[in-house]
């Protein structure tokens, strides 16, 4: 991303964002609420308009201003969000494989072989056949991830991912991208889970008002900050 720019209207939320993220990385975007993380997110996918800057991917630099161009993004990234939405009147099964088959129109049995795979990574090997309402939230959102997976995206974005779900429910998903991180998939993580992000990431990117204000390794963010605001929000964040 580089120099990327995005209004909602006539506000403009992201003022000039860059940052570069490598194939096998993981990059978290941590910062105060409203700063901009989701909106970062969102413009990758095509869902938020950039309005300056651009974003290059694999040295190819992205356009979203055509529907095919928002449709290639859409193949190299998918997006998890706090709410996973699963179609309720699915099977996990179901879920998962529904846009493979339906929308990309791969074939069936690799398609349900490699559902198959995922829901075994995200520990949901028994709950094939279970109905999404039927699930706990942890679980609905580890079928969620192997949904988003299952369209096999070169990086895959998590919008705070556990911020939904009961406490003791976050560390089953955290387990899932553990194991995605094992894995060696690219991600950008936004997440306020700092032990998490400190034990996966690579790079942390701290924002503030639509601003990267600091990057750099967990350790370097969390232990010896530049700049006051990245200080101030480590020590609130960090103390409990
Ligand atoms: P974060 O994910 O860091 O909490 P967001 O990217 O959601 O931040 O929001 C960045 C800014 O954009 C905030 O000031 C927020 O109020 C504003 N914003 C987010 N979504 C919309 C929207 N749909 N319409 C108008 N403003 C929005
Ligand atoms: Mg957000």
């Amino acid at each position: 991303m580089n120099d990327v720019r995005a209004k909602y209207g006539a506000l403009e939320v992201l003022h000039g964002i860059s940052f570069t993220i490598e194939a096998g990385e993981i990059v978290s975007l941590v910062g105060p609420s409203g700063s901009g993380k989701s909106t970062v997110l969102r413009a990758l996918m095509g869902l938020t308009p950039i309005t300056g800057g651009d974003v290059e991917i694999a040295g190819e630099k992205m356009d979203y201003s055509s529907a095919r161009s928002v449709r290639e993004a859409r193949d190299r990234m998918a997006i998890v969000f706090q709410q996973y939405n699963l179609f309720q009147n699915m099977t996990v099964m179901q879920n998962v494989t529904l846009a493979p088959l339906k929308i990309k129109r791969w074939p069936k049995d690799e398609v349900t072989a490699e559902a198959k795979r995922l829901l075994g990574l995200v520990g949901l090997a028994a709950k094939h056949d279970a109905f999404s309402d039927e699930l706990s939230g942890g679980q609905q959102q580890r079928v969620a991830l192997a949904r988003a997976l299952a369209l096999k995206p070169q990086i895959l974005l998590l919008d705070e991912v556990t911020s939904a779900l009961d406490p003791e429910l976050v560390n089953e998903v955290l387990d899932a991208v553990r194991k995605l991180a094992d894995e060696g998939m690219t991600m950008i993580i936004v997440s306020h889970e700092m032990g998490f992000v400190r034990e996966v990431a690579n790079k942390v990117i701290f924002m503030d008002h639509g601003e990267v204000i600091e990057s750099g390794t967990p350790q370097a963010l969390f232990e010896t900050p530049k700049t006051d605001r990245a200080r101030d929000f480590f020590s609130k964040i960090l103390r409990h």
